[in-house]
């Protein structure tokens, strides 16, 4: 069920469609109740929402308790559009094509390499073969939303640090290409998104992402915080040790360069003197029990630990959501993370692993389509987890 969470923008229309949206099925007696418009003003609001095919009717709900009619219950029209997802890094591209309430239609993960030069190629590839086949609907496509590992802001890639797609107008293009609303957004806030959209307990909720780089997503009293130039929560750029590493965005021993899956892999091949080592081979050699392996793995939890307290000093979230390979493949790095905080002021803060893992940003691009197209501030999901998880 898509669930809308808040909405500041008040109009009649945004209220009852929330609450139709908000109940599996409603009254328009009971939308009368909650939002207090009068009937007439909710009838009419009703009529205008079926004949767009917002909300359809489903048949009768219970008569009244003194034997009045029985009322037409009605519900959102959940297969009325569909959205686009695709989440890009530089090793690869992965899509998610959902319904209205994120049930999903299609999923795609592609190992490549993604550069300026291919990955319109991509992304209208998915999008045209969809549309070739989709069955029509009235919405049809309601948005293509893309998450890029990178600095976006207002729909512009502005800083690719491990590659080139800063170097291309990528919405530009697509438009030439594609007629339909198209958006970009960094990955981390994306996941925020996601996270909050999953989450009907908290209100102010960080999603640490850990992939080729590090950064977090910010959702402040239900809204998505994206700082002045979109560059909130770009925490892999808070310099952790000063005359560190060098790292892409100009400063020296930035967090990104100790904390991403990148760095820990160039670390431990830096251990063994080998540079044909991977993710893979560092995991064996952990769960082998080697030591300078496992004190690397503590000296990068250690690292992460600082990077997440600098983060839930400046925010104060109610809890923290992590997404990184790493921690899924070694959960015991969460139980270590959570003491870095046991003494400290911040020892209250729950740090959880993200359930949604790598789709976490594919479905929060849906929720950003969905934001986009119902103009509401932010909607949730009440989806079946292990239905999401399932490829
Ligand atoms: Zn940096």
């Amino acid at each position: 069920m898509l669930r809308m969470k808040s909405n500041i923008r008040e109009n009649n229309s945004v209220l009852v469609l929330t609450e139709i949206t908000n109940h599996p099925e409603i009254s328009r007696t009971k939308i009368s109740e909650i939002t207090g418009l009068n009937k007439a003003t909710v009838s009419e609001i009703v009529r205008k929402l079926i004949e767009d095919d917002y909300v359809i009717e489903i048949g009768s709900g219970n008569s009244t308790k003194s034997g009045g009619r029985r009322p037409i219950l009605l519900t959102v029209n959940k297969k009325a559009g569909v959205s686009i997802s695709f989440d890009v890094r530089y090793d690869r591209i992965s899509y998610l094509i959902t319904y209205l309430d994120g049930e999903k239609i299609d999923y795609e993960i592609k190992e490549t390499d993604i550069n300026k030069d291919n990955i319109v190629t991509h992304i209208t590839t998915v999008v045209d073969a969809f549309r070739s086949t989709m069955k029509k609907s009235p919405f049809g496509i309601i948005g293509v939303t893309i998450s890029v590992h990178g600095v976006v802001n207002k729909n512009m890639i502005e800083f690719t640090p491990y590659f080139d797609l800063d170097q291309l107008n990528l919405i530009e293009e697509l438009k030439e290409r594609i007629d339909l609303p198209i958006h970009i957004e960094n990955e981390a806030n994306l996941s925020a998104l996601a996270e909050a959209a999953f989450d009907t307990e908290h209100q102010n909720i960080i999603s640490f992402s850990a992939h080729t780089g590090v950064g977090a997503g910010i959702i402040l009293d239900s809204q998505l915080y994206r700082g002045y130039n979109g560059r909130s929560g770009e925490v892999g750029h808070t310099v952790l040790y000063p005359d560190g590493l060098n790292c892409p965005c100009g400063n020296h021993g930035c967090l990104e360069q100790y904390c991403s899956t990148k760095a820990i892999v160039r670390n431990f091949q830096q251990l063994r003197n080998n540079k044909s080592l991977n993710f893979d081979d560092l995991l064996e050699a952990y769960r082998q029990n080697d030591v300078d392996t496992q004190n690397l793995i503590q000296k990068f939890s250690k690292d992460l630990g600082i990077g997440l307290m600098n983060i839930i000093g400046n925010y104060d979230p109610e809890i923290v959501y992590i997404n990184a390979e790493i921690l899924e493949e070694i959960p015991e790095l969460l139980g270590l993370l959570q003491h870095s905080l046991s003494s400290t002021i911040y020892k209250s803060v729950p740090i959880r692993q993200s359930k949604l893992g790598h789709k976490a940003s594919l479905y929060g691009a849906t929720v950003h389509n969905l934001k986009e197209f119902l103009n509401v501030d932010n909607v949730g999901f009440d989806l079946d987890m292990e239905k999401v998880l399932e490829v």
